[in-house]
């Protein structure tokens, strides 16, 4: 998903990386580039020319904050715009209602509308323990409504029975009341597709809202046609009261532009993705993880901010430098535990860093602000040698060291561990060439 847009604006911020400061040309000549990547992404031209508009202008009139490089700060502002264009907010499904809620699927032909109808389904049996029953209104192909019974009995969801001749205003009367009598929670509506957006259509999407009052209507897109798909959503949301979209077959769209332009053109959030034919494949639709995925950059997004508002540039470019040498001493543990203080914890710095979760514990530990004192009276009684030289303080000097500093020699040793713990995740950073951003961040 996204990989070659994703690639398209790693190239653009890679040129502007090295800069110390940005020029509005070489703002503008990035924003360009910008512009050229979203299209190519398939990104409505309207929208993509909106967005570039605005993030130029923040870009030029933006300050740069004393701590991080102005490419650094050209990646937050796109980040920031990518967000607001896919929409700020995960949309919820609203199934909190007097029972049973309605969910009416609409959609074309071939959209996979079926085949989500059943993923809901299962989800919402699955994960929000609701009762749900699918109906199939489709009369009009003649295997639809069987198609369903089938993917029910996979899905272990209940299906109306089928009563054939049944015209879909009364299949859905019918299902609403059994719902009611049997206590379902959920009622999914699986409407009949055509192959475009026509009267006959839409005139039947009406009378079935009208008889069966929908809580949620979700138009299902197969995000593959791309702009057909958004002007396909626009087509909808100009006849019916569309809750939100459903893109399937998002796991073969390496472009990614009918997810970029959705909602800016027609006002309605991507609610899930269909990520895959199985009935568990489809994922909530979340603008701010999707926008960190388009940029690649994991959470360095978040700390940049978080970096531009403690961390000390001096001192984080020494130990920067150190740390790309794959070396961190007692000192470099010294300075960390006073930067530690400021970035909230290298805890929260290692959970920030994709793959370093496990750490978080062991460096939590060490935060607290007492420790900390005690942490600081150790490495003062120890020499310049041994701070540098930690493999150097054997049985002996653990006992002057521990008496030096009031402390006891279980201490030191519990010091001396947690030195050996960071050391490997500094090792860690290195390998996975995660050091290079956090460097960068710096420089
Ligand atoms: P309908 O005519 O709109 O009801 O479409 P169907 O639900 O019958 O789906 C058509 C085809 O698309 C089926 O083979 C589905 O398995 C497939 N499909 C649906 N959603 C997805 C998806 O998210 N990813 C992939 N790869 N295939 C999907």
């Amino acid at each position: 998903m996204f990989d070659s847009l994703s690639d398209r604006l790693g190239n653009v911020f890679d040129k502007l990386r090295g800069r110390g400061a940005l020029s509005e040309a070489d703002v503008r000549s990035a924003m360009r580039e910008v512009r050229v990547a979203l299209l190519e992404a398939d990104v409505a031209l309207p929208v993509a020319r909106d967005f570039v508009d605005k993030a130029t202008e923040k870009a030029v009139g933006q300050e740069v904050l004393r701590s991080v490089t102005p490419g650094q700060m050209v990646v937050k502002i796109v980040n920031d715009a990518l967000i607001e264009m896919l929409g700020s907010d995960t949309a919820e499904l609203n199934v909190a209602v007097n029972p049973p809620a309605v969910i009416m699927m609409v959609g074309l032909q071939g959209s996979g509308k079926t085949t989500t109808t059943a993923k809901l389904a299962k989800r919402l049996t699955e994960k929000e323990r609701k009762k749900v029953l699918m109906a199939s209104l489709d009369v009009a192909r003649p295997a639809a409504q069987e198609q369903l019974a089938v993917l029910g009995r996979q899905a272990n969801v209940e299906t109306l029975p089928i009563v054939t001749g049944q015209q879909p205003v009364d299949i859905a009367k019918r299902a609403l009341q059994s719902a009611r009598l049997q206590g379902f929670d959920v009622v999914l509506l699986d409407t009949a597709g055509r192959l475009h957006v026509d009267d006959a259509l839409m005139g039947e999407m009406k009378a079935v809202a009208a008889a069966s009052s929908p809580t949620e209507t979700l138009l299902v897109v197969d995000s593959l046609t791309g702009q057909d798909a958004v002007n396909v959503a626009k087509g909808f949301a100009g006849e019916v009261d569309l809750t939100g979209v459903v893109l399937t077959r998002m796991d073969g769209d390496a472009r990614g532009g009918a997810a970029l332009s959705m909602r800016a053109v027609t006002g309605k959030p991507i609610k899930f993705a269909g990520v895959g034919e199985g009935l568990d494949a489809i994922e909530p639709f979340h603008p701010q993880r999707v926008a960190g995925r388009i940029l690649g950059m994991g959470d360095v997004v978040s700390l940049v901010e978080r970096a531009a508002e403690t961390i000390q540039v001096e001192d984080a470019e020494k130990l920067a430098a150190k740390m790309a040498k794959g070396k961190f001493d007692l000192d470099d543990l010294r300075m960390q535990l006073g930067q530690m203080q400021k970035m909230g914890g290298l805890g929260a710095l290692a959970s920030m860093m994709p793959g370093m979760k496990g750490m978080k514990g062991a460096m939590e530990k060490a935060q607290d602000t007492k420790a900390l004192v005690h942490l600081e009276a150790m490495l003062s009684s120890m020499t310049a040698k041994e701070r540098a030289r930690p493999d150097l303080i054997n049985a002996k000097r653990k006992i002057r060291i521990a008496k030096g500093s009031g402390r006891t020699v279980q201490e030191v040793n519990k010091l001396l561990k947690m030195h050996q713990e960071m050391e490997t995740v500094m090792k860690k950073l290195k390998k996975m060439g995660g050091l290079g951003k956090l460097a960068s961040l710096f420089g």
